[in-house]
């Protein structure tokens, strides 16, 4: 007997086909409609149902070419289960490179939304209605935020038994063990019943190629997992596994220079980088607070005191 066809938006995909979906979100001002573009792949076997989405923050536009990538290596006659992508989620905010929506709300404080709330919201209860409540897995792509990079990483409450395994499969050089925040995707799916993996890596507004191929060799490592695809992404160096992290602060403002990179490990007390005037006058030095790796870093030039420089997370087992 056929596997049943699944129904998102007002179309029912048959087993064995992929769909392109627009699920309609507003009207514009100018009459314009404005749609969130989904594609489903039903496999013609069963298996989970899983969501992989980006850009909820529209300036994050990395994980955009990670879903392009991982499609492009799908076929729904080979797949085992559903997978749900949605490559934009803040369809406004991705048109002008912008994090938030135009009303200036964060999408990601505004799960899980509500039918009649503003922009953000009502984008945040169509996604629950639409994507997580068909779906059992989900992965939701980031990058740091504006001017800042981020090491390749999983957030995710390691403490249940379920996250922990698929932060794994993952395969990312760090996953941080991560409380959920109110309003987050991670926590109104995980409300609903909802297994949900946060990646983080790379640039807002950037493409860079560490990150995306961290990404997508991570996905494909998921739904291996899953049993979802016979080939993996290769196998996997095991995380570096992190329960704790905090930034190190600018003490003065002045122009910044960094001496460590990403995926450093640094010592407590080591100097890390040095902050100059505009003639390269040395003003202050940075140095470590606390032993870890570097999973996060400040790519401004100029830094004000008090500013986040560089994103310490200590590793459970040191090395
Ligand atoms: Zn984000």
């Amino acid at each position: 007997m056929a596997r049943e066809s699944f129904a998102i938006g007002n179309v029912r995909v048959r087993a064995g086909q992929a769909r392109e979906v627009e699920i309609p979100i507003t009207r514009l001002v100018t009459g314009a409609d404005v749609h969130l573009p989904v594609r489903v792949l039903h496999g013609k076997e069963p298996g989970p149902a899983v969501w992989i989405n980006a850009a909820i923050h529209g300036d994050e536009v990395l994980g955009v070419e990670v879903i392009r990538r991982v499609l492009s290596t799908l076929s729904p006659k080979t797949l085992h289960g559903t997978l749900v992508a949605v490559p934009v989620v803040n369809v406004l905010g991705f048109m002008t490179g912008d994090r938030y929506l135009p009303d200036r709300r964060d999408l990601n404080r505004s799960f899980p939304g509500s039918a009649r709330g503003s922009l953000a919201s009502r984008i945040a209860h169509l996604f629950m209605v639409e994507v997580v409540d068909r779906c059992d897995i989900g992965i939701d792509l980031h990058t740091a935020a504006d001017r800042r990079a981020n090491l390749p990483q999983i957030r995710a409450d390691l403490d249940d038994p379920r996250t922990r395994e698929l932060a794994e499969a993952f395969g990312a050089p760090v996953m941080l063990h991560s409380k959920l925040r109110d309003g987050s995707l991670r926590q109104a799916g995980k409300d609903r019943g909802s297994t949900v993996l946060l990646y983080e890596g790379g640039e807002a507004l950037r493409f860079d190629e560490v990150p995306i191929t961290a990404g997508v060799d991570g996905v494909r490592r998921v739904l291996a997992s899953l049993g979802m695809v016979d080939t993996n992404g290769g196998v996997a160096e095991p995380s570096v596994e992190c329960r704790q992290s905090s930034w190190v602060r600018a003490r003065r403002t002045g122009i910044l220079h960094l001496e460590v990179e990403l995926g450093d490990r640094v010592e407590a007390g080591q100097r890390i980088g040095g902050l100059s005037d505009t003639f390269g006058r040395r003003v202050r030095l940075v140095h470590a607070d606390r032993s870890g790796v570097v999973i996060g870093l400040n790519r401004a030039p100029l830094v004000n005191s008090g500013d986040a420089i560089a994103h310490l997370a200590e590793p459970v087992v040191p090395d």
